[in-house]
């Protein structure tokens, strides 16, 4: 099993602490947590990209990030919760995961700024309007009974 994800799910990997569990998700503890609790939700299935993946377990991420929410809430009665994904050549375990993260005030956690140089702030407008074209180009997509 080539996946470090799949290996993670299926608890071939050192260090693997299930905190969730149910059909279609595992929800583990990460083992480098930015602060206690930081917990990653993976699909059973694999999947690399969000876009690849079905409906169930998309359906299933999500929920699932609820349920984590809630719990980090009840535990460690944080800020605020962070949530996000990173993909392609950003996502190190080369299977879907999803961060929970309990977030305090002052914990040094950021949204960093950007260092290329890109002035897309300036074409909100023009942007919008690739959305929509590529939209129209793609509207096979929407219709496709799969993501209904
Ligand atoms: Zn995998």
């Amino acid at each position: 099993m080539d996946c470090l994800g799949c290996r993670i799910v299926n608890r071939l990997e050192p260090h693997v602490h299930v905190v969730y569990e149910n059909d279609h998700v595992v929800c583990v503890l990460d083992i480098a947590p930015f602060n206690e609790g930081h917990t990653l939700i993976l699909t059973k299935k694999h999947f690399r990209e969000l876009d690849e993946m079905d409906q169930k377990s998309l359906a299933a991420i999500m929920n699932a990030s609820v349920t984590i929410s809630k719990m980090l809430k009840r535990i460690y009665k944080p800020d605020g919760i962070t949530v996000c994904q990173n993909g392609g050549i950003f996502n190190d375990l080369t299977h879907y995961h999803m961060h929970v993260i309990p977030r305090f005030q002052g914990d040094g956690f950021r949204w960093s700024e950007p260092v290329m140089e890109h002035k897309a702030e300036t074409r909100l407008a023009e942007t919008r309007n690739k959305f929509l074209e590529e939209m129209r180009r793609i509207r096979e997509v929407w219709e496709d009974p799969n993501l209904s």
